[in-house]
């Protein structure tokens, strides 16, 4: 394939299906200025705000000063995987304030808790995310209960409207931000082999990988890049696109049962598999190799994301993140169970082999088992 080539040449993908999903995107720096009279547009009066207890509380504190009198309450504890606990509880607090729409801010735990009340009231979202995950942009929501994650796919949680915001996202420690930004890339990644991926799609997720990669250097270097920053916010919402409207594969599916199954951290699960996952599947998928490779400008892609996420200091097995020996054969046997559709047939011992080099933390095989 010649760098003119799209992944749309051969033959079987000529057929496709494009379906866009409703929804408001304001992108730019400064645009939180815009919440209120974006929560009135709704139609909002009596907004909840929801979020993490954690470090975004300076975006939470401005966002309570710019709502004004649209503000009726708070609900600071959202945590990661939307335990159904923690949405109970919040439901109670929008009931007792009679709120009329939600306003989520943080990353995907205070997104995915909003969604989850909307799930239940119908209210209208206004979502400013500030890590890269992509939660804003889809009609998916996983909710945890008694240790089982469970995942849906539903028009009513998509978020009416999204402000990006760049100066949101300057906080970000440096190695957050690489490894949310490479949770990000794996949706534009996956996108590019999903079954239902579109033309639209293709351009999307390559500018959205592009972007991301080259955010992620200048802001691993400098954290208060402005041209860093805003390329990979604006790769992750081109990757958040991709995530909302194309069907996920191995990746996606291993890092479900990881994360779920063990409670690791979402991003660093994902960073620490990409380059696992990507080597797999990169035999079975040869033109969305040739994307990847001409938006990422090399031709060993697994190995330039391994070395990303290594040079990143961020830890790079799944040992580090806790996760037990044992689990590598839970986790195969989970995938193999229920698996999501891959372009690459899964076997038992080659998806063993893949789980066990990212435990170790080792560099990933190539599709012919070299390193
Ligand atoms: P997170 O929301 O848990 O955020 C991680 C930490 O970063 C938190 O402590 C938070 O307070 C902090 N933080 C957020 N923004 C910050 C900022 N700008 N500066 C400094 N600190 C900041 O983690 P996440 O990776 O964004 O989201 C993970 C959750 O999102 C998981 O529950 C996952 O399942 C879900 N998710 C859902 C979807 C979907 O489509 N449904 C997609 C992606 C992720």
């Amino acid at each position: 394939m010649t760098s003119s080539e799209s992944s749309f040449t051969s033959p079987e993908v000529q057929s496709f299906i494009f379906e866009s999903l409703p929804g408001r995107t304001r992108f730019g720096s400064g645009t939180l200025a815009l919440l209120a009279s974006e929560v009135a547009a709704l139609g909002g009066k009596r907004a909840l705000v929801v979020c993490t207890g954690g470090s975004s509380d300076t975006a939470v504190r401005r966002a309570v000063e710019l709502l004004g009198p649209l503000h009726r309450a708070t609900f600071a504890e959202a945590v990661m995987h939307t335990p159904v606990q923690v949405t109970r509880t919040a439901l109670e607090v929008a009931a007792m304030v009679d709120a009329d729409c939600i306003v989520s801010i943080g990353g995907g735990s205070a997104i995915g808790l909003g969604k989850a009340i909307a799930l239940l009231t119908d209210l209208p979202q206004v979502v400013v995310p500030t890590t890269y995950a992509g939660s804003e942009m889809t009609p998916l929501l996983g909710q945890t209960e008694n240790g089982v994650k469970t995942t849906q796919r539903t028009l009513k949680v998509l978020p009416e409207t999204v402000i990006y915001d760049v100066d949101l996202t300057l906080s970000l420690p440096p190695v957050t931000s690489v490894v949310s930004g490479m949770n990000a890339m794996a949706h534009a990644i996956e996108a590019l082999y999903a079954e239902n991926t579109n033309p639209v799609i293709a351009l999307m997720a390559e500018a959205g990988i592009s972007a991301l990669y080259k955010g992620l250097q200048q802001v691993f270097l400098n954290p208060a890049s402005n041209d860093g920053r805003w390329q990979v916010l604006y790769g992750a919402w081109l990757s958040a696109v991709c995530l909302g409207t194309t069907q996920m594969g191995l990746h996606h599916k291993l890092c479900h049962e990881i994360g779920g199954t063990f409670n690791l951290p979402h991003a660093q699960t994902h960073a620490i598999m990409l380059p696992h996952s990507l080597a797999f599947n990169a035999p079975a998928v040869a033109p969305a190799q040739a994307v990847i490779r001409r938006a990422l400008g090399e031709d060993d892609t697994a190995g330039l994301l391994f070395d990303l996420l290594a040079d990143s200091t961020a830890p790079c097995g799944l040992r580090d993140l806790g996760m037990p020996e044992s689990g590598i054969e839970t986790i195969v046997d989970a995938v193999l169970a229920k698996p999501y559709a891959n372009p690459r047939e899964l076997e038992r011992d080659p998806l063993r082999r893949v789980i066990a080099n990212a435990w170790v933390g080792a560099r990933p095989e190539t599709g012919d088992g070299k390193r």
